[in-house]
């Protein structure tokens, strides 16, 4: 802060500068002027991360979904009406893992190195964290961490070991000895989301409050297996929640690839299904066995909805609460102007839609990630953004607002002023979507795919590759289209009718090249070029 050039950024930095310009630049300046000065400058916004697991945009009301009179979320809808809400928030690889790193890196898994959730996060790779500590922001990581190894760019953390517990978790806190993936942590007796926001606020609390902060707070819930807190019981009790038009989907319009592929409601796959874990004595499900005695396929099918929504959502609602806590918090200390908020979850969930539970697809309940912001310095409340944005630009976008250099290396753009209403001219207009642990848990197969505002087209390729975890077994390849305008709920695949023929050239032309683009081209896979050479046209 002492070089001629230290204080012109400063005075450009400032608005003391038609202040301080008055003032001599050399000479006869006494130290510690500047550093008087500074702290009366403008501070450097906090950025408050909230993340939850496999939430759907659907289960927040604010985005007006079936489901908005039940999934109440009146603390997360608060950020939207103070802020903004992204309607078109895509998560690059659907699955907890791969998008969390995805999110830290600023980059897609193959760059990244996290392509599946067996993979391991490089710690010593930079990170968003990583670059807002050495700018000067303190930094905490709290909750849900689940990249495996330790946690690096966090002053603190406090995270839970994999999956976590939803009663009575352990978490590992810095200082302690790092135990790799599940091992390792001390019980913290509780329910897992107010315990996590309890440690947050405890960290805030003892912050130094002269430095700007950074914290991600990332629940565990709603990840399966939906164990609510005990004041919730008894919360949908004689309640009925609506089905999605595609509960009982007629998939003879799909390809091959996926007609029988996937975790369904219904009993029709029993090994997979969730009915079959919900009824197995052996399995002893947390929150109660579904009873299915004397019902029908569809009336099971019904019944394991109701069932599986009313736990989601119990859990859902924690999370609100806990959500309003951290409001709460801002506001009673004076930090609601300053510091930016942000709710999102690692992807999007299934709810029952194509009779599916789980995320990794391509489908939009899986792919939308919900994003509320609020920085009122900013960002005008109740404004609202349909430009497409990914979860490979909330790197860049917190260090654009920390003044920070965005590396080269990071594929993500900052969507600081689409947020403002001003979407640059040379926006992306289609997303990349790739899809790799193929057939792994829920038999899921790998895929990839282009997403535009109208279309969406998906390459089911149907191969294990060198993805960690995949089945070593292909299944049957097929491209599905979607017209994402006239058939919002994706119920018809429209790939081989003759009105999309002259489009699907050109959107497979746009997958290239954006395979080209962020340098994922399957030129190191011979046996998916061979599998592309068969069935690309
Ligand atoms: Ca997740």
């Amino acid at each position: 802060m002492h070089s001629n050039i230290d204080r012109r950024k400063f005075l450009k930095m400032t608005s003391m500068g038609a202040v301080a310009m008055t003032l001599p630049l050399t000479g006869c300046v006494q130290t510690g002027f500047f550093e008087k000065i500074f702290k009366l400058a403008p501070k450097r916004p906090n950025i408050l991360f909230i993340m939850s697991d496999d939430h759907a945009a659907k289960a927040i009301s604010s985005y007006g979904s079936i489901l908005a009179d039940y999934a109440r979320t009146p603390n997360i809808d608060r950020l939207a009406q103070e802020g903004n809400r992204l309607e078109n928030c895509f998560c690059t690889n659907s699955i907890c893992t791969p998008s969390r790193a995805a999110i830290l890196t600023g980059q897609y898994s193959h760059i990244n190195g996290v392509n599946t959730l067996q993979d391991d996060f490089d710690r010593d790779r930079s990170n968003v964290a990583k670059l807002l500590q050495s700018s000067g922001y303190q930094t905490a990581m709290i909750g849900k961490w689940h990249l495996h190894t330790e946690p690096s760019g966090f002053d603190y953390y406090n995270v839970l070991p994999g999956q976590g517990l939803y009663h009575d978790p352990l978490l590992k806190e810095k200082g302690k000895p790092w135990k790799k993936r599940n091992a390792g942590g001390e019980v913290y007796p509780g329910y897992v989301t107010d315990v996590i926001t309890d440690e947050a606020l405890k960290w805030l609390e003892n912050r130094d409050t002269e430095q700007p902060f950074f914290m991600m707070c990332h629940h565990k819930a709603p990840h399966g297996r939906w164990e609510y807190a005990k004041r919730h019981e008894h919360l949908f009790d004689g309640i009925t929640i609506p089905e999605p038009a595609s509960l009982f989907e007629d998939k003879s319009h799909r390809s091959i690839a996926t007609q029988n592929y996937g975790s369904t409601l219904s009993s029709k796959n029993p090994i997979r299904n969730r009915v079959a874990r919900m009824t197995d004595p052996k399995k002893v499900w947390p929150t109660g066995m579904l009873e299915t005695e004397g019902l029908t396929q569809d009336e099971i099918t019904r019944a394991a909805y109701q069932k599986y929504l009313k736990d989601y959502l119990r859990c859902c609602i924690a999370v609100d609460e806990n959500v309003g806590r951290m409001l709460d918090y801002l506001d009673e200390n004076n930090l609601s102007e300053n510091t930016i908020v942000i709710y999102t979850s690692d992807q999007g969930m299934m709810l029952g839609e194509h009779d599916l539970i789980d995320k990794r697809w391509m489908f939009e309940e899986s792919l939308q990630m919900p994003f509320l912001i609020r920085y009122p310095k900013e960002i005008e409340g109740g404004s609202r953004n349909q430009d497409i944005s990914l979860n490979i630009d909330f790197a860049p976008t917190f260090l654009d607002y920390a003044g920070v250099p965005v590396p080269t290396e990071v594929q993500g753009k900052s969507i600081r002023s689409n947020l403002q209403g001003k979407t640059p001219d040379d926006w992306r207009q289609s997303m990349y979507y790739r899809y790799w642990m193929h057939r792994a848990h829920h038999d899921i197969p790998g895929h990839y795919g282009i997403r535009t505002k109208q279309h969406k087209l998906i390459f089911y390729h149907g191969l294990p590759l060198d993805a960690n975890g995949a089945k070593q077994e292909t299944s049957p390849v097929g491209w599905e289209l979607y017209d994402m305008i006239k058939d919002p709920h994706e119920l018809q695949n429209v790939y081989k009718d003759p009105t999309y023929q002259a489009v699907i050239p050109k959107l497979k032309a746009e997958l290239l090249k954006l395979k080209q683009q962020y340098a994922d081209t399957d030129e190191k896979y011979p046996e998916l070029m061979a599998v592309r050479k068969s069935h690309w046209d």
